[in-house]
């Protein structure tokens, strides 16, 4: 028999009493402020990771973050379980999906190459049999290339100073690694800031070529690129897949005289960080105020 018990939303556990002796297996919680924060203000990517609870119990911490709107962890929910099994995995992201679905496509972060992985974990494996300086910077400029054709050029590159480190790469699949192949309902960027764009922008001598409407074609250096600002496109990809304006698109902007801040993605804005953390977490009694519930204790 398997008792639930529910405190106004914040709190699920679940008791197993087949042996008539409670025992903890299991605990999920998932706040009701930082659900709503979460929905309200953001993006739709969560990142997973476990750790061994050093305590005479043992078991594993289990916990899922986001990203706020000032690219800040945000904690979203964490569980302690017996140990870190498909089991208990699947047992957790379900509870989590029942708390956060809402029809969203959801996109998770781990260290396990089933979803998108952390390239730094990625890059650590990859080190350990191709180390060296060259090898790191090409690694990160494919990881971070925002479309297929620098993809490509970097990884060629790759290939010609050390094969095996190109072969090692090409058996990951690209989805869970290369920017460029990213969806653009993430808008996460944990690499470039909005600060770091604007560097770009007044370090190159960028010519913006007004096509017509709100298209242009803006050359910098021996690259162009063509914006359509009314479509948030350019097709260098950095603004699809961040919503922070890129070198291209600003230089449009200015061209129009217009300001760069107001064509930032609203998952960046103030106002939707303020939501993010808007409601409090409210205060609980301990177990001095707990009503009894005529369980035995565990
Ligand atoms: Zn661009």
């Amino acid at each position: 028999m398997k008792v639930h018990t529910f405190n106004e939303g914040d709190l699920a556990s679940e008791m197993d009493l087949f042996y008539r002796v409670p025992y903890f297996e299991r605990l999920y919680i998932c706040l009701e402020g930082c659900k709503k924060e979460f929905l309200a203000g953001c993006r739709p990517i969560i990142g997973l990771d476990a750790y061994h609870l050093k305590t005479k119990s043992g078991g594993q911490l289990i916990i899922a973050v986001a990203r706020d709107p000032n690219e800040e962890y945000f904690p979203l929910a964490y569980a302690i379980v017996e140990t870190k099994t498909k089991d208990s995995w699947t047992w957790f992201i379900n509870l989590l999906l029942a708390d956060i679905a809402q029809n969203t496509r959801w996109t998770f972060i781990s260290d396990q190459q089933k979803h998108r992985i952390c390239c730094r974990h990625l890059y650590n494996n990859f080190r350990k049999n191709q180390p060296g300086v060259l090898i790191r910077a090409l690694f990160w400029k494919a990881a971070k290339a925002t479309y297929k054709a620098e993809f490509d050029r970097v990884m060629d590159e790759l290939k010609e100073i050390d094969e095996d480190a190109h072969n090692w790469l090409q058996t990951h699949s690209t989805t869970i690694w290369a920017k460029h192949i990213f969806s653009e309902d993430w808008l996460i960027d944990t690499v470039i800031s909005y600060d770091q764009v604007l560097g770009e922008q007044t370090n190159d001598t960028l010519f913006a070529c007004w096509a017509g409407h709100t298209q242009f074609k803006v050359k910098n250096g021996l690259q162009s690129f063509t914006v359509d600002l009314a479509k948030a496109h350019c097709s260098c990809r950095k603004w699809d897949i961040t919503g922070i304006p890129c070198a291209q698109i600003i230089t449009c902007i200015f061209f129009n005289k217009q300001d760069a801040e107001q064509y930032l993605h609203k998952c960046f804005n103030v106002s939707t960080y303020k939501v993010c953390y808007e409601l409090i977490i409210a205060p609980i009694n301990r177990q001095n105020m707990w009503r009894p519930n005529g369980v035995q204790p565990v």
